[in-house]
């Protein structure tokens, strides 16, 4: 059985408790020893091996460490695992989880008042899913932040969003921009106040009066940016708490 590769570009990938992790093995001279970290929240198992242990022993260490790893996993119960028939937040409205043999790519359905998002079958429709959310925040955050930045006169330099955990979007000295992909769990106007606030950054690298005086200035009138943290703060923790099966990193 493969199980893993050496180095942390192509991980390869363990089924504990019924989700998937990533795996990834770094070599390093100065270790004396095998050790395993694990990481719940962005699915991934990481193990440090001297350079002189060979597969067979750094499989045989993960193997053996299989039951503390799945406990490691079972004393976070607040990871809600998407599945079939789920209910997760989609711009910011519950959104029902539907894995739909008759359609052929992801598609939003709110016809009846009942927002759903239908999976074809095939593939892994879950880890499809996670990478339609990707995409939809990436579209969505750059939208934005072209037309504030357009506002502001000032362009960014590059956008990401990637699975960040500390802070829902950053702007580097360089004017490149960073979000969470999770943002798209919000409503629309939860990522206009993020937007603004980085696209304010371009020109005040600080948390100053100026900085916030611009920030509201970018913001439509009736944004209430209270509100906006508000909703950061009390629905942050279930929007990194939701795992699809698989990680993008
Ligand atoms: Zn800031």
């Amino acid at each position: 059985m493969r199980i893993f590769s050496k180095s942390f570009q192509d991980p390869e990938t363990i089924i504990l408790a019924e989700r998937r992790f990533d795996v990834s093995v770094s070599r390093l001279k100065r270790a004396r020893r095998l050790t395993l970290r694990i990481d719940t929240n962005a699915s991934r198992v990481k193990i440090s091996a001297p350079a002189s242990v060979d597969e067979a022993l750094v499989h045989g260490f993960l193997e053996r460490n299989r039951p503390w790893l799945e406990r490691q996993i079972a004393e976070r119960p607040d990871l809600e695992i998407v599945r079939d028939g789920s209910l997760i937040p989609f711009r910011g409205q519950d959104t029902q989880i539907i894995i739909d043999p008759a359609v052929t790519r992801i598609t939003f359905d709110d016809a009846d008042g009942r927002p759903s998002l239908r999976l074809p079958r095939r593939g892994e429709p879950i880890l499809r899913l996670q990478h339609f959310l990707v995409d939809e925040a990436r579209r969505d955050l750059t939208t934005r932040a072209e037309r504030l930045s357009n506002v502001l006169g000032r362009p960014f330099h590059s956008l990401h969003v990637r699975d960040t955990k500390s802070r829902w979007g950053s702007c580097s000295s360089r004017a490149g921009l960073n979000f969470s992909w999770r943002l798209i769990f919000g409503e629309d106007r939860v990522r206009e106040y993020v937007v603004a606030h980085e696209v304010a950054h371009l020109r005040h690298m600080d948390h100053s009066p100026a900085f916030w005086a611009l920030c509201e200035a970018l913001c439509p009138p009736d944004l209430d940016i209270d509100w906006a943290k508000r909703q950061l703060r009390e629905n942050g923790k279930r929007w990194h708490a939701l795992v699809f099966d698989g990680s993008v990193a």
